[in-house]
């Protein structure tokens, strides 16, 4: 029997990118998505040219109703989840002197309750399999924080602290949960800024680049197999050494 995974998030840059490299180690794959289009019907044709199933579930992690619908779904599906990736995440950057109520909460309410929202329904199963690994995607500035992103950084630490209670709660349950912090990688989310600005980034970086979506992808692999079985709690930076 193959194993289950669930990325959230996973039309495009990295939850794509981890949903293929899982379909590739014979995941089946639950891809979460908000909109339909070409681009998410390929996909699931890409993961199933690989030999596994994949289920696409529609829905907004920021809604309760709408997650429990997803989870509901991928349940009656397969019976199991064994591997949850909570990476679905927006920015809706600005210096907190002129951040909305609107952009605030917005960020938190998919950064953070959509991690909340997801894994509370997720946990139920894993508690009845006695087995599962939950992987959240926070981020270097929810450590260093980061000017104009007073919204997404509180946020991403929110995860940071929740993965570290609920590792807690749940170590003796055999459910492990670690976060990963990415630094700068290439997808859409990084797109919108300027050559210049990105330039001056990878000056800082000691590896002199900004990441790729197979470079966080590739540790999910890791946390998500039985390669990890003795690391719980964790925040494992993927940053070219951004933040040491
Ligand atoms: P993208 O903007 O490329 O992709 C974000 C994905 O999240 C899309 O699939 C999007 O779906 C989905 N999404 C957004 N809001 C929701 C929601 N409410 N419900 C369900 N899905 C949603 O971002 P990245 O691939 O770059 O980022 C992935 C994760 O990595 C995020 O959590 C981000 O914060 C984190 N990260 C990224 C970094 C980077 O440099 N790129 C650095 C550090 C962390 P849709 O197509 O419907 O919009």
């Amino acid at each position: 029997m193959r194993k289950v995974a669930f990325i959230t998030g996973a039309t495009r840059g990295i939850g794509k990118e981890i949903a293929l490299t899982l379909a590739s180690e014979n995941y089946d794959i639950a891809v979460n998505y908000r909109t339909m289009s070409d681009s998410v019907t390929a996909l699931k044709s890409d993961i199933e040219s690989k030999g596994v199933d994949c289920l696409l579930v529609k829905g907004d992690v920021s809604s309760y109703e709408e997650t429990e619908n997803m989870i509901n779904e991928i349940i009656t599906k397969w019976e199991r989840i064994d591997v949850l990736v909570n990476n679905a995440g927006i920015t809706k950057d600005g210096l907190l002197i002129r951040m909305s109520k609107e952009n605030f909460n917005d960020v938190i309410a998919t950064n953070l309750m959509g991690t909340f929202n997801v894994t509370k329904m997720v946990v139920s199963q894993m508690l009845k399999q006695k087995d599962g690994k939950i992987i959240n995607i926070s981020s270097v500035v929810g450590i260093s924080g980061n000017s104009g992103q007073c919204n997404y950084s509180a946020s991403k630490a929110g995860i940071i602290g929740f993965t570290k209670s609920l590792a807690k709660e749940l170590g003796s349950k055999n459910i492990l949960v670690n976060a990963i912090a990415p630094g700068y990688i290439q997808t859409s989310m990084t797109d919108g800024l300027k050559e210049q600005i990105k330039e001056d980034i990878a000056k800082n970086i000691p590896l002199k680049r900004l990441g790729k979506p197979k470079d966080i992808a590739n540790l999910v692999k890791f946390l998500a197999s039985e390669d990890s079985s003795y690391i719980t709690g964790q925040v494992i930076h993927v940053d070219g050494g951004l933040l040491m």
